[in-house]
């Protein structure tokens, strides 16, 4: 972690699995981030109680309504973050919802399809596009040069199995949605890191790893706080040779 530190940081999906993870140990650096917006679909709802009791002992976390395929509660989040950030700007966008349900090139229906692609890629495009300005502005007052978390930065999180290049039998990995809607999101990331590379953002997808929790099943290889700690000191390590590229959570680029 030496030499990078994250002033600002919002994760989508922050309710459960890796999202909540990445907060908790985001708020656990020796220098934690002075903000941290964690983004839910519910704040008032049953599955968000172990982020509400991070929050009453975190002021510097705050909770948003974020729901991806609503451009409304979008905006409001946008609008309710620059609130707390007064001009400082956003330095680390990670957009981490996602939904992966079972769907075989059998089974697949035409609205299974769109409903994830709306989740999965028109979500963080829309996400970003709100935060946009935020994002400029950190990339603008940093005194770092180069690209960097520490500086400004949009992290996708994808997966392995969206890999045209390198991709994993269908046996093993038959959510042909799911695959189909990250492969679209890398294409998203690219497309963000041709256009904001010259105003100083790194734009990267990254894998998590196969980790535990509900959308991974109890069957993955790694738990949550494992993958996490690899995030972290991955996105600590991010430079210039990683911009527009997939990486994975222990740092390695995945050809895609
Ligand atoms: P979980 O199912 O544990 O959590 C998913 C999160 O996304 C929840 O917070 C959920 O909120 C949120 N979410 C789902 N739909 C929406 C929506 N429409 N708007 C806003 N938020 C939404 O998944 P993981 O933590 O495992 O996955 C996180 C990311 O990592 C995903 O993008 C996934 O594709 C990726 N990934 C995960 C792998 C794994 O093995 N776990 C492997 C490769 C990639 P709610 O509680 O309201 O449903």
């Amino acid at each position: 972690m030496s030499g990078s530190h994250f002033h600002s940081v919002l994760v989508t999906g922050a309710n459960r699995g890796i999202g909540l993870e990445l907060v908790k140990q985001l708020l656990e650096l020796r220098e934690p981030p002075k903000w941290v917006f964690a983004t839910c679909r519910d704040p008032h709802g049953g599955r968000i109680q172990e982020l509400r009791s991070l929050a009453s002992k975190h002021p510097g976390l705050v909770i948003l309504q974020l729901e991806s395929t609503d451009e409304a509660s979008i905006n409001a989040a946008a609008k309710e973050a620059e609130v707390h950030l007064a001009g400082s700007g956003l330095n680390l966008l990670i957009n981490n919802a996602g939904v992966m349900p079972p769907s075989t090139l059998e089974s697949v229906t035409k609205e299974d399809m769109l409903s994830v692609y709306r989740i999965n890629v028109v979500g963080p495009m829309l996400v970003t596009k709100a935060f946009l300005p935020m994002l400029k502005a950190a990339a603008k007052r940093s005194s770092r040069k180069g690209l960097s978390c520490s500086r400004a930065a949009i992290i996708n999180v994808s997966t392995i199995g969206s890999s045209i290049a390198k991709p994993p039998p269908m046996v093993m990995f038959p959510v042909i949605s799911y695959r189909c809607s990250k492969t679209a999101l890398n294409m998203l990331t690219r497309c963000q890191a041709l256009e904001y590379k010259d105003d100083g953002i790194l734009c990267a997808a990254l894998h998590p790893g196969w980790v535990k929790t509900e959308l991974g099943t109890d069957k993955a290889d790694l738990t949550v706080q494992e993958s996490v700690q690899g995030i972290i000191r991955v996105l600590s390590s991010l430079c210039e040779e990683q911009n527009s590229r997939l990486v994975d959570w222990e740092g390695r680029i995945v050809p895609w």
